[in-house]
């Protein structure tokens, strides 16, 4: 399987798609086609383990890896040491045609780690395949769950480091503690005395300085990044929507063939894309439900086939879904555009010279026969939360109540009873106070992350999780700062 850009047609294969990451030509590599699982095999996945799904299914798009390699990457990447529950990514029903699908029972405790888990080794090997010596050192901007999840994935990954760049003042405290608490010979964590803007404004110059390159290659290094537009984090993504399928008919929720909704709390459209994905390779998807935040850019695209970024930006309850550009969409755009480089690289050339562009009405019709979408503000968010515990004795995070009360929406709107499944995208332990604000309706100013967390699990008898846990007592290893105008110079003190 060959890999284009969807801003023109440079074939790479997947072992160079992961390892560059960005297509030269500034486009999202896409694989040259879907390949399709139905029938037995479909029906196969039932009796497989998590991790030999990951393989059955990444094996059609990773073709340069061998089938040992993948089966070696994904145990370890999915093993029980990383995820506290053997499931990993169980499915929960929460009504008669409601579920939840938990994606936060790995180290960092969000979703990313879903992803994060298996890129670092697929780097690793994608280096190797291609006769790079060098250490792939991989910087990260973040402004909050990424980070964690990044340094997570390459800690102690031969051949890789992993440098996270995180604003002082702008993450939670159980976010920062993630951080600077995180172990590793390969793990280097730095506080940028500024706003996120300026963290990941400083990586991007990072990336586009000859000078650092050079000082990089000098040191025997070379660049690259683990951010969500690489085809190796969206490929993992897909499993989990084949592997709920696969459980409903487990539970004898539906028949095998039956359609079945997904609704995605999105940022950044790479969780919902990989649904999209899974609906191309055949798994009978019928609606895609895209829920927003606040920052609704893509409520707004979905209702009316324009985007513009002419808007403005709201802090949310549900920070990592704050996001105005949202990059994966590009390859649902190069889908509706039948595949059209040069289209896609006029629409970016709009977006970046206007704020904007429209898709026209027969590509938005299809669009919207896929997609439905909405948005929950921080009102709607604590509400659904408060209503699922009440209702469903099921506690939600604030991004997965986006999603939540979205769904509601839907069902209003739309009259739809297709089972439907929300994807849950983090514990509600990593934002404990927002979801305990949200059951007692009491602001408790004087109780910091962990007491939130205490009182939560006290309420409510959810266990909290070992990871939150043990966060207070682990010794913080991480304590450099920088300005933000020298980062260049205190990456290369940190990697010495
Ligand atoms: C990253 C993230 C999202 C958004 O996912 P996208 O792939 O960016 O759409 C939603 N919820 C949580 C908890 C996340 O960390």
């Amino acid at each position: 399987m060959s890999f284009f850009s969807t801003r023109g047609r440079s074939g790479v294969t997947a072992s160079q798609a992961i390892l560059q990451g960005l297509a030269p030509d500034g486009g999202l590599f896409v694989p040259a086609m879907f390949p399709t699982l139905e029938g037995p095999e479909l029906a196969s996945l039932g009796s497989l383990s998590y991790p030999q799904r990951a393989a059955l299914i990444l094996r059609q798009y990773l073709e340069d890896f061998t089938p040992a390699e993948i089966e070696e990457d994904v145990r370890a990447a999915y093993s029980p040491e990383r995820f506290d529950d053997p499931a990993v990514a169980p499915l929960r029903r929460l009504d008669e045609a409601t579920w939840a699908l938990e994606l936060f029972h790995g180290p960092t405790l969000a979703f990313k780690d879903m992803a994060l888990q298996l890129l670092p080794r697929l780097i690793r090997r994608s280096a190797v395949k291609n006769g790079e010596t060098r250490e792939v050192s991989i910087l990260v901007a973040t402004s909050g769950d990424t980070g964690k999840a990044a340094l997570e994935g390459f800690r102690d990954v031969a051949g890789t480091s992993c440098t996270v760049f995180y604003p002082l003042d702008g993450v939670s405290d159980v976010q920062k503690l993630q951080m600077v608490t995180t172990g590793g010979n390969n793990t280097h964590v730095i506080a940028v005395k500024g706003n996120f803007d300026d963290a990941q404004t400083g990586v991007k110059e990072l990336f586009a300085s000859g000078d650092f390159r050079e000082k990089m290659k000098a040191a025997g290094r070379v660049l690259s990044s683990a951010n969500s537009i690489n085809f190796g984090r969206l490929a993992p993504q897909i499993v989990y929507y084949f592997s709920a399928y696969a459980d409903l008919v487990g539970q004898g929720a539906i028949r095998m063939g039956d359609p079945v909704n997904f609704c995605v709390p999105t940022g950044n459209f790479g969780n919902i894309l990989a649904g999209y994905y899974a609906r191309n390779m055949g798994l009978p998807i019928h609606r895609l439900i895209c829920a927003s935040n606040r920052n609704n850019v893509l409520t707004d695209f979905f209702h009316h086939g324009i985007y513009t970024t002419h808007r403005t930006f709201f802090k949310t309850i549900s920070p990592s879904m704050d996001i105005l550009v949202s990059s994966n969409l590009e390859r649902l755009l190069y889908e509706s555009a039948d595949r059209d480089g040069e289209l896609i690289a006029t629409w970016m050339r709009q977006l970046k010279e206007c704020g904007s562009f429209s898709v026209g009405d027969q590509r938005h019709d299809w669009m919207a026969g896929v997609f439905w979408a909405d948005c929950a503000d921080n009102k709607d968010t604590l509400a659904e939360i408060r209503a699922r515990w009440l209702q469903d004795h099921y506690l939600m995070d604030p991004h997965t109540a986006v999603a939540g009360h979205v769904l509601r929406e839907y069902r209003k709107a739309e009259n739809d009873r297709t089972p439907t499944v929300i994807v849950s995208t983090a514990s509600p332990y990593k934002f404990a106070a927002d979801v305990l604000f949200a059951l007692t309706g009491e602001k408790d100013s004087g109780t910091d992350a962990f007491a939130a967390g205490e009182k939560l699990e006290e309420m409510t008898q959810v266990p909290m999780p070992e990871q939150v846990r043990k966060l207070r007592d682990l010794p913080v290893r991480h304590r450099r700062e920088t300005e933000k105008d020298a980062m260049a110079e205190a990456v290369l003190a940190e990697l010495g």
